[in-house]
């Protein structure tokens, strides 16, 4: 299964955060604990051979020791123990006042890269992704898109509400269909302009207003590869915290095999028996052709086609 999946070692407490007396009594305890994303990349701590890596967790003084403030902190939940954790985005502009603590804090690592290297265990990789995903929403949700008025964070980060006219905004998700083309016996993969090697994944597009996850999925393929889809599956959904997607991964029968290239979006699309396949997934392709690891929706997917279609 993908490895950025939904997180659940942390109750994220939905019927309670939007009491500010509740989420102040978490953070004043002594045992609150705070990740820390620097220009959202998790500060972490790894063994020396960089085989291993775990989110670093701040208690208050410590973070109050590299005078970063935790008052925006954004609450995660609270484990079975009743110990509230936090994530605290800073910046470099933000922390312009507090000379060294980025240098302080490292190492720093992009989430992605982590996620790819396979080095960080599944939950904390999801636990940071739920804050890569919540920080980069506050990033952009400053200004109300309403009357352009300053927001202020509410409910531990999970509502902001406009100064001057009130409308509420919440954090956003964008839902995008990523799907496995078959004809029964091959799958599409394809290339994009922007992987840079030769690696080879389903196809992928957002969903509009107004359409359901079937008809964006025979849009998608129809526009990016020229086929036409009948029946649509449902599979499985991964958090996608980059910036914050959610993917609804599909598996989709193919009407027709002749393949028409947006070439605008794709650099390739071709049709792939089962043997190519599995050894594009176990790194034996002769031509050298890879698919995206385990840490990606399109991998389970393409291990469903072995498996099961
Ligand atoms: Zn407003």
């Amino acid at each position: 299964m993908p490895t950025v999946a939904a997180t659940t070692i942390l109750d994220r407490m939905g019927p309670k955060r939007n009491d500010p007396d509740y989420l102040n009594s978490l953070m004043d305890a002594p045992n609150a604990r705070f990740l820390v994303l620097a220009d959202l990349k998790p500060v972490i701590r790894s063994n020396a051979e960089r085989t291993t890596a775990n989110l670093a967790w701040f208690s208050r003084a410590e973070l109050a020791a590299f005078d970063l403030p935790v008052t925006d902190s954004l609450f995660l939940g609270v484990d079975p123990e009743g110990c509230g954790h936090f994530a605290l985005a800073v910046t470099e502009h933000r922390t312009r006042n507090v000379p060294g603590a980025i240098e302080k804090l490292r190492p720093i690592v992009d989430l992605r890269s982590l996620a790819m290297q396979g080095v960080m265990p599944p939950e904390e990789l999801s636990l940071c992704g739920q804050a890569r995903a919540l920080a980069q929403w506050h990033e952009n949700a400053r200004c109300c898109g309403h009357c352009g008025g300053t927001t202020l964070v509410k409910d531990g980060g999970w509502r902001r509400k406009c100064w001057a006219c009130g409308l509420e905004w919440f954090p956003r998700t964008d839902p995008v269909v990523i799907m496995l083309v078959t004809d029964g016996k091959r799958c599409l993969l394809a290339h994009e302009h922007r992987y840079g090697n030769k690696m080879y994944s389903t196809l992928a597009g957002f969903i509009e207003p107004g359409e359901d996850i079937e008809h964006a999925v025979r849009r998608e393929v129809l526009e990016e590869a020229g086929i036409r889809i009948g029946d649509v599956r449902y599979h499985s959904s991964q958090p996608w915290p980059f910036p914050h997607s959610l993917m609804l991964g599909c598996i989709a029968r193919a009407e027709t095999t002749d393949i028409t290239l947006d070439t605008a979006e794709l650099a390739d699309a071709r049709w792939f028996s089962k043997d190519e396949a599995r050894a594009m997934l176990e790194k034996r392709h002769p031509d050298g052709l890879t698919v995206p690891g385990k840490q990606a929706i399109a991998n389970a997917l393409i291990h469903h086609f072995l498996d099961h279609v």
